[in-house]
């Protein structure tokens, strides 16, 4: 069973092809700049890597040339696109879509209606959908949304403190995002356990950060929010702060609504308090040399994630797993000491040397044997979680 999954940003086109029978990726790469001056890099283990500069004027000619190389008979891994059974598609909103579907018009239409809350992300989704089922008219194109995890929370974990016709009449919720990573990592973190009846944690810390807290299986709180700008601090994005702040600063610094929020959203995070990098790693290196609003970046971080930690807790009334996952979970062992060192009211007993030894990459524990509270490293995979998704309901 081959599975192709398809991630289409406004200039890009990432994909993956799994065997399924065998949960391995067969190839995988990723199309950039489409529209402008088209690079595909493409990978398949146990074959040199191809990057190329190619001329994909939209989406379609992308996915058209992605299918092109799966079949090609050196640098391919399939003999025919018929070996393909079913798509899987990526949207990082899915509005009030409960779990991952089959797309057909109706599944479109909604999609397309709901764009306004979702300027980035949705057109490109869609359009890149519409070229591969285009491409690929006779499989299942199915629909794999971030925002469907959090279906489960209730009223009062989404719906803001603001006038309820608000809600009602433009929707405005927190509606979660990082949906289907922190599905796949809490999924592992139950099986470590043996528990699915359990309170877990996740923290999704990349680029862009979440953190969810899941119980018995089921996501009851996130802190990203109407859009992935809310919650912790980001590489660029502020994260949760005073909404006052957006209309004063543009009353003094003379600025439109939409500058006010590129300062936030564009400028903020590590990036703004730093004025070195949105990049984790530039920023504790510049701390190790003793750069002030270095280290001042990694202590609001670490603030805000602990902060978040304990509001779940307490929503949980207990915790069983703390979760690490995404660019910096996985890899900044320093900011996973601060976060978790400093949990033993908790009942977590931090291994120091685990922590230091775990290969990036792998699964892990970072806690004694014995503590009551565990804490994992669980190397997040989208990918698969759709591609798994897309099987089931291609069945
Ligand atoms: P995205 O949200 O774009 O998918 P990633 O999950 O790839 O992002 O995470 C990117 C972040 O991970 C960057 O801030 C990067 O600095 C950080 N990162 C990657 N490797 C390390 C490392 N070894 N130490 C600290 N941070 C790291």
């Amino acid at each position: 069973m081959k599975i192709l999954v398809v991630n289409a940003g406004s200039s890009s086109l990432k994909y993956q092809l799994f065997d399924m029978s065998t949960n391995t990726v067969l190839a995988k790469g990723n199309c950039e700049r489409i529209g402008i001056d088209g690079v595909i890099t493409h990978k398949c283990p146990g074959k040199p890597d191809y990057k190329v500069n190619a001329d994909f004027p939209d989406h379609r000619a992308a996915i058209k040339l992605v299918l092109a190389l799966l079949t090609d008979s050196e640098k391919g891994v399939i003999s025919s696109v018929d070996e393909i059974v079913a798509v899987g598609h990526r949207f990082a909103h899915g509005g009030e879509i409960k779990k991952s579907t089959v797309l057909g018009e109706e599944e479109i239409k909604y999609l397309e209606s709901i764009v306004g809350i979702n300027p980035l992300h949705g057109p490109p989704a869609i359009s890149g959908f519409k070229a591969c089922k285009e491409v690929m008219p006779y499989v299942n194109h199915v629909g794999v949304f971030d925002t469907s995890y959090y279906s489960t929370m209730e009223p009062h974990a989404y719906v803001y403190p603001i006038p309820y016709e608000l809600f009602e009449k433009y929707k405005i919720r927190r509606y979660g995002f990082h949906g289907t990573s922190h599905r796949y990592v809490a999924g592992v973190a139950m099986d470590m356990l043996g528990n699915k009846n359990s309170k877990i944690i996740t923290c999704h810390l990349g680029n862009g950060s979440s953190i969810t807290a899941t119980l018995n299986g089921k996501a009851i709180d996130t802190s990203m929010g109407f859009t992935p700008q809310d919650g912790v601090p980001m590489g660029t994005r502020s994260g949760a702060i005073d909404p006052t702040i957006v209309p004063y600063i543009e009353k003094v610094m003379g600025i439109s609504g939409e500058e006010a929020d590129k300062l936030i959203t564009k400028q903020g995070g590590l990036l703004g308090v730093s004025g070195i990098s949105s990049d984790c790693r530039d920023i504790r290196a510049a701390a190790k040399e003793g750069n002030e609003r270095a280290k001042l970046a990694l202590q609001i971080l670490k603030h805000n994630i602990v902060k978040v930690i304990g509001s779940y807790v307490a929503e949980m009334n207990g915790v069983d797993a703390i979760v690490f996952t995404a660019g910096i979970g996985e890899n900044d062992r320093a900011l996973r000491e601060e976060v978790a060192g400093g949990l033993s009211f908790l009942g977590v007993d931090f291994d120091a040397d685990a922590n230091n030894t775990i290969p990036s990459g792998t699964v892990g524990e970072i806690t004694k044997k014995g503590s009551k509270v565990k804490v994992y490293v669980i190397p997040t995979n989208e990918e698969y979680m759709i591609a798994l998704d897309t099987l089931n309901l291609s069945k």
